[in-house]
């Protein structure tokens, strides 16, 4: 079995403040420590539950914020983003599950650590043929566009009830309650290291019964942004990308991966 984890940063157990996830901020070393301590329980937990391959993709805002040297060295690491093009290069259709760890809840989630989708200056929402959705929902989307469905989800409590609400009963793991947006009530490392483990090898169960998210076709995707200068930026000579109103851009595509492609460098 092949498993693909794509790990963000702001849904680690004792993270609750933007500057634990910023480069350059005196509190990131210590946010990079506590997100490999959260990978390294979900890549035990995949072992554990039957996985011969384990791929590990550093997602957060530029990538590069896994401690190498700390990870657990069955699993293989992809660093770096894409700035065009494909956002996992190598999720590919033989992968028999994903799982997304320390993520957070979308843009305008109350009580949600760090909430935001894909950039906080510049969105307020993205809904996909009419849903609302995250990261978490845009990451399984591309999964499901080959294939793959998402399995594992962690983070706090509403990021885990907002991918739950989309996919169903996947295992989701709680490592903190949020009470504000830099504000948490977080497990120690030992009680999260326990839950993600056997949370992960328990998903792996779920493969069968979790189908990939496909969006039925043609995919209509909603951008609000935040200014209507960033909805100014966003070209119109497209056929694809129409301006709604002021903050809004529709684009629409037969599949959910092609309208990724041109907005990978916006993913924090
Ligand atoms: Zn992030």
């Amino acid at each position: 079995m092949k498993v693909f984890i794509s790990a963000d940063m702001e849904g680690a157990t004792g993270i609750a403040m933007k500057d634990q996830c910023r480069k350059g901020s005196p509190y990131y070393q210590e946010g990079r420590r506590l997100l490999t301590h959260d990978v390294n329980a979900v890549i035990a937990g995949a072992f554990d539950g039957g996985a011969e391959e384990v791929i590990v993709a550093d997602m957060h805002n530029g990538s590069f914020n896994l401690i190498h040297e700390e990870l657990d060295r069955r699993a293989e690491v992809l660093y770096g983003v894409p700035h065009r093009g494909p956002r996992f290069p190598a999720l590919t259709d033989d992968v028999d599950a994903m799982m997304l760890v320390a993520y957070h809840a979308r843009a305008g989630t109350k009580a949600a650590v760090l909430d935001h989708t894909m950039s906080s200056r510049t969105i307020q929402r993205i809904t996909v043929n009419g849903i609302e959705i995250g990261e978490t929902g845009i990451e399984a989307g591309l999964a499901g566009a080959v294939g793959v469905p998402v399995v594992f989800v962690s983070g706090d409590d509403k990021v885990c009830g907002e991918l739950s609400e989309l996919l169903g009963p996947i295992a989701a793991i709680s490592v903190k309650k949020g009470l504000a947006r830099e504000r948490a009530l977080c497990l120690s490392q030992e009680k999260t290291e326990k839950l993600l483990r056997e949370g992960a090898s328990r998903a792996l169960s779920l493969c069968g019964r979790i189908k990939p998210l496909i969006f039925d076709q043609p995919v209509e995707v909603v951008v609000e942004y935040k200014s209507t200068a960033a909805a100014d930026g966003v070209d119109l000579d497209n056929p694809a990308i129409r301006r709604l109103d002021g903050y809004r851009v529709q684009y629409t595509y037969d599949s959910f991966a092609d309208w990724y492609g041109g907005a990978a460098d916006k993913m924090e």
